[in-house]
């Protein structure tokens, strides 16, 4: 199920007739025709199918250019073209080698508009350190990128892999695979964490990923984690740059600019952070309940009305200064003041089986993951408000949930752990996971109960980690920021680190961890750096306090 919550259909409501005016003008002036191909079979994913015409249709009333021609799975076409799922549907494969194996629904909707206007202008948008790596590609690369509707970080990268394909038509191909729809397909690949890309049936990337660092991968056809660019990188004078688009960077971006400073957020991975992956928010201030991601859209689109953002960007090198000299995987920036913003990530549970069975079975993101686990057994193994979430998302999705907790206590609000027993959500309290077992998938696990001493196997297809998150320090770490015992980052009332000009903000610093905090700790650090650059009082003072 696609999570939409009612503010975000309000929301969408209000922008609808807007958004589809910009729409129908940018498909009118496309200069090219794209003809559509879908193949489909009576009996066979019949709602995928009616779901894609649907999609298609909606298009179609906007895009002239746009055709569509459906044949059945049986007909020569669907034989000449390799075509043996249903539904399947080309994209101009007169010029294109992309197909999209399922209906492009949910988040998906979106990768769906930005590949036809990909093929309808001719342009893939790449970065020019992107098209040098694929200048060089000299063999053919088969891309299956696997996705789901309702992950958040799919889109990002679908839209790298489109990128790719609509660049280099001559060497490189690409099926989107929505994972509900091919059940088959994805146990082939053991496809279980989307998005999870494969290259000439070579693993190149699970998770999303900066562009460079996909493109890089796939020409490597291994998974890249750093991306060192080009001398000739593109320079950007600033005010401040905020690392981390979360709730911390993406309020003080709001505020910094609202004070009169220049300022960009840089943002490695999915804007939002942990917020992206969350279910339902229900304590967030005038809304009662909305979706984790609609709350993080409501957010972008107010901080990109003030500070220019940077997606898919990781900052490498920071080397303090003045000016400052922040190296990302595209470009540099020279800035007066940094604020690190760079939140948490997921903790780890150490068990034997937790790595290697991650992304067959073990998984950190029950929004991301979950509908693979419908009707099947999945254990949540945590006691705090994430664990309590994930287990009613899954819980609702379809999922035989049970949840595992190392004390006899949870530690989740008291709203949420009374949901969890009207839910009637089994819970072996004072157990540990010691072990996650299987060979090549998850089979189970093995937990140890600390009062009676006892061991026991409980059997599983998926186990969800909800323990908690550790600070992402290791920017900080690089330029000497001091932390503090339990490994925040150390700062003053000000926000100021012990670093001239470094400032941090939101769940890097520890505290309570809400949404709300970290947006007013985003709030006080931009303050604060704003007064700190015009104000001679504050410029003056020793930093930390
Ligand atoms: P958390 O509050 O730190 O809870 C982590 C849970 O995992 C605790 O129950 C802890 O057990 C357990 N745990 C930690 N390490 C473990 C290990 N090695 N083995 C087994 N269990 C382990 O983390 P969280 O639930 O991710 O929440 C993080 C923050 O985000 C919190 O401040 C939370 O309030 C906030 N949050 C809020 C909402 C909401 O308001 N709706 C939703 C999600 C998160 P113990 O209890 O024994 O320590």
């Amino acid at each position: 199920m696609v999570e939409t919550g009612q503010p975000r259909e309000r929301i969408q409501q209000a922008v609808t007739e807007q958004a589809q005016a910009r729409l129908r003008e940018l498909f009118g002036k496309m200069p090219h025709e794209i003809p559509l191909i879908l193949f489909t079979r009576p009996g066979k994913n019949e709602a995928y199918s009616e779901a894609a015409r649907q999609v298609i249709r909606a298009i179609r009333e906007m895009a002239p250019k746009v055709s569509l021609r459906e044949f059945d799975l049986g007909h020569d076409l669907a034989q000449t073209n390799g075509v043996t799922q249903a539904p399947t549907l080309l994209f101009d494969p007169g010029r294109f080698k992309i197909r999209w194996l399922g209906a492009p629904l949910g988040e998906e909707g979106q990768t769906f508009v930005e590949a036809l206007f990909m093929m309808g202008y001719g342009l893939s948008g790449l970065s020019e350190q992107s098209l040098k790596i694929l200048e060089k590609l000299d063999s053919p690369r088969e891309i299956k990128l696997f996705v789901s509707p309702t992950c958040p970080y799919c889109p990002h990268q679908a839209v790298n892999a489109l990128k790719a394909a609509v660049e280099r038509p001559d060497l490189i191909s690409l099926e989107i695979i929505d994972i509900q729809a091919n059940p088959e397909l994805t146990e082939r690949y053991a496809a279980h964490g989307v998005p999870m890309a494969y290259a000439n049936d070579q693993l190149i990337a699970q998770g999303a990923q900066p562009e460079e660092l996909f493109i890089s991968s796939l020409e490597k056809l291994e998974q890249q984690s750093v991306f060192i660019p080009d001398n000739d990188a593109e320079e950007v004078e600033t005010d401040l740059v905020i690392v981390g688009g979360g709730p911390a960077g993406l309020t003080a971006g709001i505020y910094a600019v609202r004070s009169g400073l220049k300022a960009v957020i840089v943002e490695r991975d999915a804007l939002g952070g942990q917020v992206a992956t969350t279910p339902v928010v229900e304590n967030y201030p005038g809304l009662t309940q909305v979706g984790g991601k609609a709350l993080v859209d409501i957010m972008v689109n107010h901080a990109l009305q003030y500070a220019n953002i940077f997606p898919g960007e990781e900052v490498v090198d920071i080397q303090p200064g003045e000016p400052i000299v922040v190296t990302t995987t595209r470009r540099r920036f020279k800035t007066k003041v940094v604020l690190l913003a760079t939140g948490a990530t997921y903790r780890h549970l150490e068990a034997p089986g937790e790595a290697r069975l991650a992304g067959a079975g073990v998984s950190y993101c029950a929004t991301c993951d979950g509908p693979l686990f419908v009707g099947k057994k999945v254990i949540i193994v945590g006691g705090g408000d994430s664990a309590a979430t994930e287990a009613l998302h899954l819980h609702h999705l379809g999922a035989k949930v049970t949840l595992v907790h190392r004390r006899d206590k949870l530690r989740a609000q008291a709203r949420l752990a009374q949901s969890l027993a009207e839910a009637k959500i089994p819970v072996f309290f004072n157990s540990r996971v010691v072990e996650i077992k299987g060979s090549d998938r998850v089979t189970g696990v093995t937990l140890f109960n600390s009062r009676t001493k006892e061991t026991m196997d409980l059997p599983a297809e998926g186990v969800f980690i909800a323990i908690g998150y550790q600070p992402a320090v290791d920017l900080a770490r690089k330029i000497g920021v001091e932390l503090t015992p339990d490994g925040y980052i150390k700062r003053d009332d000000r926000h100021r680190t012990n670093v001239p000009g470094i400032y941090s903000a939101g769940d890097v610093e520890g505290g309570y961890k809400q949404i709300v905090t970290a947006a007013g700790q985003g709030s006080e650090a931009a303050l604060a750096i704003f007064e700190g650059l015009v104000n001679p009082y504050w410029k003056g003072r020793e930093s930390p306090a």
